[in-house]
């Protein structure tokens, strides 16, 4: 498999956080995907959609305790 952005051929699984955007609020979840170690290009399998999409109706339905890591800020 060569990356589609770079055409760098060391791709490997890694974990990854993925923000999940729920309010105001950024949620990190960790999933393994393939990344490009060249170009940080990511790449999702349609399993990794549909976990990524189970998560945020779970996360919006309120139904997870969440540990605060850090705070999002805007400036201006
Ligand atoms: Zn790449």
């Amino acid at each position: 498999m060569r990356c589609i952005i770079c055409h760098g051929d060391r791709i490997e699984i890694m974990e990854v956080k993925e923000e999940v955007i729920v309010g105001n609020d950024i949620v990190y979840v960790p999933v393994k995907i393939p990344v490009c170690q060249t170009c940080g290009e990511r790449y999702y399998d349609r399993r990794t959609f549909q976990f990524l999409e189970d998560v945020e109706e779970e996360l919006k339905a309120g139904k997870r305790n969440l540990r605060e890591v850090g705070k999002v800020l805007v400036y201006g």
